[in-house]
């Protein structure tokens, strides 16, 4: 199995052999090399470990002993671990307010076919607030793609009605849309078409009234952030992976659309490449970049997303807070292949026991709130 995500198999390896840089970094038996280099490969080679092993790796720098490595949170008992605690049992995180709501995209009994096909969404009304991270998650074929390509105007409303930024997308071309939304597909090379790094940041730029000056100032500026000023030269195609999402990401930032649509960050990239983006999008979320991402990745949700949508056959099954989603059972979670993320159970857990302990939604934020031990 060739993978980046070292927790999907970690349980059913024998043997895990570590590839860096074009050598053989770590060979053996996936506990002892979680054991000894677990946060190495997290931190230094970038690999996705299972959340439970990188709670207790964490757990292990803040002195906790461990006899056996936990592969699994059945492995971790929560009592041996001591929390600091908040004065009072804290509400749930609720990282968006949802006090002051204006919708910027909205969608009304929408319904749609393709040519000669079934219906494959029907009858859909849901919105997106401005400044939101919302996910939009369900079994494949579940209409996730198709109604997001409606925000773009890449297909019609055969019934009912969606407005994206005041516009009607029965009426608004693609153009006028795409002064709006952008839209970064699953597959970098997709929507590469030029045949440097600099040219397809200029590409967009192009159709806005700047002047080159200004345009390449622009193009520069965001390739330094994402960290391809080094690359500009280079042939799209020729990048690695994770340059080829980031340039795919900050070719249509650089547009500064109002919103911004990310089709499965997570697939084909390495948890340090996922986290670049997510963490500078987060950063853009906060200046108030409206973010969807379409996503199967339960741990990316419960990381960053502040509402989530569940889609199935067409319709939309579940709408709530990840929270919700996770916590509390508002849908047959199982029915809708949707698996809570290893650290969010693992966080009940702790909850059941010190009631006090505030919400977390990452291994390393529980671990943060651990009482050192000498
Ligand atoms: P998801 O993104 O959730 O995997 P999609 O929106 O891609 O779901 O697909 C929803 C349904 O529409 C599926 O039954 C799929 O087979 C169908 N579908 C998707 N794209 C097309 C297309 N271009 N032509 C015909 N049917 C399509």
């Amino acid at each position: 199995v060739i993978e980046h995500d070292v927790s999907r198999f970690v349980d059913m390896a024998d043997r895990l052999v570590v590839l860096a840089d074009g050598r053989i970094a770590y060979n053996g038996p996936p506990r002892e090399i979680l054991a000894d280099h677990g946060l190495a490969m997290r931190d230094q080679i970038g690999l996705r470990i299972p959340q439970a092993t990188e709670f207790a790796l964490e757990a292990r720098r803040k002195g906790y002993r461990l006899e056996t490595l936990p592969l699994t949170i059945d492995d971790i008992q929560v009592e041996s671990f001591r929390f600091q605690q908040l004065p009072t049992p804290p509400a749930e995180r609720m990282a968006f307010p949802s006090t002051e709501r204006e919708v910027i995209i909205e969608v009304k009994d929408l319904s749609f076919a393709y040519p000669g096909g079934p219906e494959v969404l029907k009858n859909i009304t849901m919105d997106v607030c401005r400044g939101e991270i919302l996910a939009i998650i369900g079994r494949n074929g579940s209409g996730k793609t198709t109604l997001t390509s409606l925000f773009i105007g890449l297909n019609k409303p055969a019934s009912g009605s969606v407005m994206v930024c005041g516009m009607d997308v029965s009426q608004a071309s693609i153009r006028e849309l795409s002064e709006e939304v952008s839209y970064v597909f699953q597959y970098p090379e997709h929507q590469f078409i030029t045949d440097s790094v600099l040219e397809e940041m200029l590409f967009g730029l192009k159709r806005q009234s700047l002047s080159p000056e200004e345009a390449n100032r622009r193009a520069m500026e965001m390739l330094e952030m994402f960290q391809l000023h080094q690359v500009k030269d280079r042939h799209p195609f020729a990048l690695s992976r994770g340059q080829k999402r980031r340039l795919s990401v900050a070719s249509m930032l650089v547009l500064r659309p109002e919103v911004f649509i990310l089709d499965e960050p997570t697939t084909g990239q390495d948890q340090r490449n996922v986290n670049q983006v997510m963490e500078f999008l987060q950063k853009l979320n906060q200046q108030g970049l409206t973010i969807i991402l379409v996503t199967h990745d339960m741990e990316l949700v419960a990381q960053y997303a502040h509402r989530v949508l569940v889609l199935d056959e067409g319709q939309v099954v579940f709408e709530g807070t990840p929270w919700q989603l996770f916590g509390e059972e508002l849908i047959d979670r199982q029915h809708y292949g949707l698996i809570i993320p290893d650290i969010i159970e693992l966080y009940r857990r702790v909850r059941n026991r010190y009631p006090n302990v505030a919400p977390v939604t990452s291994p390393r934020e529980l671990a943060g709130l651990l009482i050192e031990e000498k």
